[in-house]
């Protein structure tokens, strides 16, 4: 697969299977077990992966391009996917030793859906701090951790867990684990009934004293921290701005539609041809999400040839898009109006699930932190 034949067949899907069934998904709180079987069939959730393994060996650009047109039908959906891409990234990273080659072959099978529990109750947007400290048990560990949100929560294979290392001295001294869906004593802790994104089942999960192999650690002891930030936050920033994109193209759609159809009968014009206001609004969010385009290109070729400055657009383009799609999915509530408002188009769910992507760890406060320090020279942590 080239990073052409990716993309048609992303889009393919989202015409068939995730743009038809989002409203009523969003509206159920559903998870769209389809939406993955045909993500798996198409060789999508394999994307990254090396050819030796199955893969389809593809980079960041179609990473970003396939959530993008995902996002466009449904960003449930493709945060869904982001979050898997991110976890098979840190799963595909383990050091050699872990036995985590036959999960792999299943993933780029399109038979394994895997995600990141990270975030803790106890230490909130702070995913760098896991608060949950794994133990040892022979030459495996005990895990018992509260998992806050957990995007395919209870319908993933596999988690990613996060834990601080057994012998750890300090807050970020962190070991990541893989944690089959099957293991006693791993659950849902509760519903998920978010604002956005509706469908993505990102509910908490508890671990109590799960048992993991020490074929299953991911990480070295203490090198968690490091990997969140290397292997992780890049693929998981580029994928939550390719989603706000997505979401702004959608908006931009959904309002160009209804500026030519909704009519002023008693003026004989339609609503773009009748208010200068309006299109100018339209105007704006065009400008934007092509901005947002242009700085998710950036990112894309920063990381296809990294160099000093990469981790700082990885930074930006998580912090920027996030806002973005907050004005973009609001000036569309504003243009359309009460039939926005109403609910009589699907402006309003992308109104909604755009406000995730600022709240999601890295939060954008949190990046503006982290960007302003770097920049100034403090330390970050
Ligand atoms: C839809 C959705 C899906 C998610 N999926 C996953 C997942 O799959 N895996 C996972 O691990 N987590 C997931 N999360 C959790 C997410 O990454 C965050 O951990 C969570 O949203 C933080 O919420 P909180 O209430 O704990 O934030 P809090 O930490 O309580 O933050 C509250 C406010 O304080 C601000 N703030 C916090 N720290 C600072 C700081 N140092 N400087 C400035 N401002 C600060 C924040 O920006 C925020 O505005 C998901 C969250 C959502 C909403």
């Amino acid at each position: 697969m080239n990073h052409e034949t990716a993309l048609s067949k992303a889009t393919e899907i989202a015409a068939s299977v995730l743009a038809p069934a989002a409203r009523q998904n969003d509206k159920e709180g559903r998870f769209s077990s389809e939406a993955v079987d045909a993500l798996g069939r198409a060789g999508l959730l394999g994307l990254m992966l090396p050819a030796e393994l199955g893969g389809s060996g593809l980079g960041p650009r179609s990473f970003a391009a396939v959530t993008a047109a995902l996002a466009e039908a449904d960003a449930s959906v493709a945060m869904v996917y982001l979050m898997h891409i991110c976890a098979v990234a840190t799963i595909a990273a383990a050091p050699p030793g872990a036995a985590v080659e036959p999960i792999l072959r299943e993933i780029a099978a399109g038979r394994h859906l895997s995600t990141l529990a990270i975030s803790e109750s106890g230490s909130r947007s702070h995913f760098w701090a896991p608060v949950s400290r794994a133990r040892r048990n022979g030459a495996g560990v005990h895990l018992t951790a509260k998992k806050s949100f957990v995007t395919s929560a209870g319908n993933a294979q596999s988690y990613v867990v996060s834990s601080l290392a057994p012998d750890g001295t300090g807050p970020t001294d962190s070991t990541l684990y893989l944690v089959p869906a099957d293991s006693p004593g791993l659950s849902v802790a509760g519903p998920w009934d978010g604002l956005g994104l509706r469908a993505n089942a990102s509910a908490p999960m508890s671990l109590d004293g799960c048992e993991v192999p020490p074929q299953l650690r991911l990480t070295d002891d203490g090198a968690g921290f490091k990997a969140m930030l290397e292997v992780a936050l890049p693929p998981f920033n580029l994928g939550t701005a390719s989603v706000s994109l997505g979401l702004c193209r959608a908006a931009v759609a959904g309002t160009v539609a209804h500026l030519k159809s909704a009519r002023f009968e008693h003026l004989g014009q339609s609503l773009g041809e009748s208010l200068p206001t309006l299109r100018a609004q339209l105007a704006t969010m065009q400008i934007d999400t092509d901005g947002l385009a242009a700085r998710i290109d950036d990112l894309v070729e920063h990381l296809e040839r990294p160099r000093e400055t990469t981790m700082l657009r990885v930074l930006e383009a998580k912090a920027a898009a996030g806002e973005v799609a907050i004005g973009v999915t609001s000036a569309a509530m504003r243009a359309c109006g009460g039939a926005a408002f109403s609910r009589h188009m699907n402006i309003e769910r992308l109104f909604r699930d755009a406000h995730a992507g600022a709240v999601m760890a890295p939060t954008g406060d949190v990046l503006r932190e982290f960007i302003a320090k770097a920049i100034l020279g403090m330390p970050l942590f």
